[in-house]
């Protein structure tokens, strides 16, 4: 059911592109913004969304918008990787509430996974605020180098 449907301009991420919501903003271009999840799965959980496309799932978006996040999401995986040394990372993204997915504007998560901490695939808490804006001032400075 969820996996179809119209898209919300209420939707917290279309809040967050239009700035009437917060966010810890890693990076933005004109058709891409990335920023902390404030409910993160392990340290570094970071999500990437497009700005233009008004695409609820993976079905909705046009290719070019798509491509434009993955390329971001390349970027950032990287940046994550080098800057945490994660032993691994997750890059995912779901459709559909069956599937996890609980903020339908498209996203894709890059998930740091640290050997000896788990999987858990959604977070029971909120983030430290001050925790958010130390990794923030860290991810942006190796995002500029
Ligand atoms: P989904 O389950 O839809 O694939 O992922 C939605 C993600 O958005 C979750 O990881 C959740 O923690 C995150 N999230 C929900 N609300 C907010 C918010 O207001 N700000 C940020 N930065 N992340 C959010």
């Amino acid at each position: 059911m969820s996996l179809h449907g119209d898209y919300d301009p209420q939707n917290i991420f279309a809040q967050i592109i239009r700035g009437e919501a917060p966010c810890y903003k890693l990076y933005e271009d004109d058709d891409v913004l990335a920023f902390l999840d404030l409910f993160p799965q392990s340290h570094g959980h970071t999500l990437v969304i497009p700005k233009r496309a008004a695409a609820r799932t993976i079905l909705d978006i046009d290719a070019d918008s798509l491509c434009k996040l993955m390329r971001v999401t390349q970027r950032l995986t990287q940046a994550l990787v080098d800057e945490l040394q994660p032993e691994g990372v997750q890059v995912a993204q779901f459709n559909g509430a069956p599937a996890g997915q609980t903020v339908f504007h498209i996203h894709m998560h890059i998930v740091p996974r640290f050997a000896g901490q788990g999987l858990a695939v959604h977070a029971s808490s909120k983030a430290d605020p001050l925790e958010l804006e130390k990794l923030q001032a860290r991810l942006l400075q190796r995002l500029g180098g």
